[in-house]
């Protein structure tokens, strides 16, 4: 006589623990976790999270995934940049903050041009 752990939504602890997060206002949502395919909560704080795994990121396509990479090492360029700007000002050859601040300038320009083509896409999809 073997148990055989199946289902996890069966497991009382699971289903323990998925009753705590709707208790803290958690709202169960319809996509599943990627690992074992429990039902995903949505907690007030926005964060999404699995019973079991805890947070996840729920990203509809490969390309989205792609998109938050490209985001968040976009604000490191640009937060990079600021900090060196910073600790260059008061040296004697201003070029070298000139560079950065180009670096800075296409950084801004890269987001501007992300945003404008974010919403064309969303509106004509
Ligand atoms: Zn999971």
């Amino acid at each position: 006589m073997s148990e055989k752990p199946r289902d996890p939504s069966r497991d009382p602890e699971v289903v323990k623990k998925m009753a705590r997060l709707m208790m803290q206002g958690a709202v169960m949502l319809a996509e599943r976790c990627p690992i074992c395919g429990l039902p995903l909560f949505r907690l007030k704080s926005g964060d999404i999270v699995c019973p079991i795994h805890g947070r996840v990121m729920i990203v509809s396509s490969e390309e989205e995934a792609d998109e938050i990479k490209l985001d968040s090492t976009i604000r490191l360029v640009e937060k990079y940049a600021a900090s060196r700007v910073e600790g260059l000002i008061g040296e004697e050859d201003p070029s070298r903050i000139l560079e950065w601040l180009r670096v800075i300038e296409a950084v801004e320009r890269i987001k501007q041009l992300r945003r404008g083509a974010g919403k064309e896409e969303r509106g004509s999809k």
